[in-house]
């Protein structure tokens, strides 16, 4: 195995990652490395998040930088602005011995002003996303055309971000005599597109089981009926008291409503969103990263950037909607050789997408329950007297106090003492915790004879909150009964094909013979009324209403009149 030394670096460059703590090259480190300075081969690199990408050919393209060549020597694009930023700071970090180097980052959501004005003063090397590189290539700002060097870092993650056009464009503008290195976690047929239109018989690398990262985390899973997955995610925080974490949300809508119930809930919690503005997402990276924020809830696109190395969980709220995406989102903890869990929530349905998810990450999850009310309120006890335990005392300036504070609690025996102290703080978990029900899913609950949900003990709905609370559903009447060969499954999969969305609860299913009620969260009673109505099943044409009361219209032998439904229809 080489050492960094022994790799040919220089001597300043040696410096610079000597100071960053960097003893001995990663596995894609002491692959690309050597390739790069000993060949003229392009490289593709298949490797996860924090196995040492950004120095695997940061290095190697600063040791080639001709410092008193004026023109751009490397580009090196990269799916999000953070990444630009940060494969700038690190390439900065790493040459910072060796005057004269330049990196600029470049991305969109910024003044293109103050770009322009960093690309005329000259640059070295640009990090940058492929938007808002192309049109400062279009404006003529940067010239690509003396470029000895392409990145296209995270490949996978661009092509995902629909950056496939702008790729194309950027590549068709650099030279021909170039290297290009391709990174990328998966190898999907539109990253092997542009391995085969761009490069030039490329060197393959596969840091696969070696990844550090992936072999220090843990694969759980727990399954809860899709309405309980808030619940199952603060027991998880509960049960993980010093948890430093992400929770993966699918959108913008989810991770801000998770971010709000855990706000409210009293959690160490905040959202990162696009629809942040830059100065409040930069505030809460930093809050982050700080760790004066424990959980951050994030969608995927907005917590690319984030490479913070020591992040206990990472909690899958609900599984991304393309499986690659689970391996971007578990390669956020596990990182610099540190154990890390990640943690998936789902229901019956995604259930069948574990074996395919184990397939990518080649390694098996646990199946684990969600813990017990009594299991929480013990290791959240523990946590409280360990606290208690390790708190500094700081006896000169208590010791005025004592007197008084030893009079007063003089009629209470020490094992009062802690019982009285133990209930104060403790409280609050024995009472929300009180009656709490078992949230895991029965394999059996729902799809039986009559499709109802599971009738579960009074304490389930105090935990889950009144009806309103949980979100309350919508009763629909739709012209399809059991004579159309309707029964509950196949009613649960119209609604998830017709209205393209896996994850809409859908609560009491009625059937009759030739009609059929159920109940759907009404949150999403709209997007289920546009979406099945006159669509198709088996040659029927479906109608579908919203059913006032329990069996109104079959009574009434008509449509009642002045459904909302109905005046919105009259409206068209
Ligand atoms: P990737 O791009 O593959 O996700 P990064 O290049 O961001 O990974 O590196 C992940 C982390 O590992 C960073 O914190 C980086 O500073 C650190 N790192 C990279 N190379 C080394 C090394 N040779 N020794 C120690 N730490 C390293
Ligand atoms: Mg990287």
């Amino acid at each position: 195995m080489l050492t960094f030394n022994e790799m040919g670096l220089s001597p300043n460059l040696l410096k610079g990652i000597d100071e960053l703590g960097f003893k001995k090259p990663t596995t894609i480190q002491q692959e690309v490395i050597p390739i790069f300075f000993e060949t003229d081969n392009d490289i593709v690199g298949l490797a996860q998040t924090g196995t040492g990408k950004t120095a695997a050919f940061g290095l190697p393209i600063i040791e080639q930088i001709d410092l008193q060549d004026k023109s751009v020597q490397a580009l090196i694009l990269a799916p999000t602005r953070e990444l630009c930023i940060q494969i700038s700071k690190d390439l900065q970090s790493f040459s910072k011995h060796i005057n004269g180097l330049q990196v600029v980052p470049i991305y969109g959501g910024a003044s293109i002003e103050t770009q322009i004005r960093a690309l005329k003063k000259g640059t070295h090397i640009i990090a940058a996303t492929p938007g808002r590189m192309l049109d400062l290539i279009k404006r003529k700002v940067a010239n690509i055309s003396y470029i000895r060097t392409v990145v296209l870092d995270e490949a996978d993650e661009m092509l995902n971000m629909g950056f496939r056009d702008e790729l194309d464009a950027i590549l068709e503008r650099t030279p021909d005599k170039k290297r290009t290195l391709l990174f990328s976690a998966t190898m999907p047929k539109e990253v092997a597109r542009i391995a085969k239109n761009y490069m030039d018989s490329p060197v393959e690398i596969v840091v696969g089981k070696q990844n550090a990262g992936a072999e220090n985390v843990r694969h759980i899973y727990y399954q809860v009926h899709a309405r309980d997955r808030y619940l199952a995610l603060k027991r998880i925080a509960d049960i993980n008291p010093y948890i430093y974490g992400i929770v993966f949300c699918r959108t913008r809508m989810e991770t801000k409503e998770v971010a709000d119930k855990l706000i409210k809930d009293g959690y160490n919690a905040d959202a990162l969103h696009g629809d942040l503005s830059q100065a409040q997402r930069d505030s809460v990276m930093k809050r982050f990263r700080s760790k004066s924020l424990q959980m951050l809830v994030a969608t995927d696109v907005a917590a690319r950037g984030i490479d913070v190395d020591d992040i206990s969980h990472v909690i899958n709220y609900n599984l991304p909607a393309e499986l690659d995406i689970y391996t971007h989102r578990s390669g956020r903890t596990g990182r610099a050789d540190k154990s890390g869990i990640s943690i998936a929530i789902v229901n019956y349905r995604e259930i069948t997408k574990i074996p395919t998810i184990e397939k990518i990450i080649n390694k098996r999850f646990e199946k684990l329950l969600v813990p017990s009310g009594a299991e929480i309120c013990k290791k959240q006890l523990f946590k409280l007297i360990d606290k208690m335990e390790n708190v500094e005392v700081d006896e000169a300036q208590i010791a005025p106090f004592m007197d008084t504070v030893n009079k007063k609690l003089e009629w209470l025996s020490k094992e009062q003492i802690i019982k009285h102290f133990v209930s104060l703080e403790f409280n609050r978990f024995l009472d929300y915790y009180k009656n709490a029900p078992d949230l895991n899913e029965k394999a059996e609950s729902r799809g039986g004879k009559s499709g109802k949900r599971d009738k579960r003990d009074g304490g389930a709905r105090a935990e889950r909150g009144n009806k309103r609370d949980r979100g309350a559903y919508t009763r629909f009447y739709i012209n399809i009964g059991k004579k159309d060969g309707m029964n509950p499954r196949n009613l649960i999969g119209m609604v998830n094909e017709y209205t393209k969305n896996r994850d809409i609860d859908i609560g009491e299913i009625d059937l009759k013979d030739s009609f059929s009620f159920f109940e759907v969260e009404e949150k999403h009673r709209d997007k289920v009324l546009k979406s099945l109505n006159n669509k198709d099943h088996k040659g029927r044409t479906i109608r579908i209403d919203i059913a006032e009361e329990k069996d109104a219209r079959r009574k009434k032998g008509k449509r009642k009149k002045g459904t909302k439904s109905q005046k919105r229809r009259a409206k068209k």
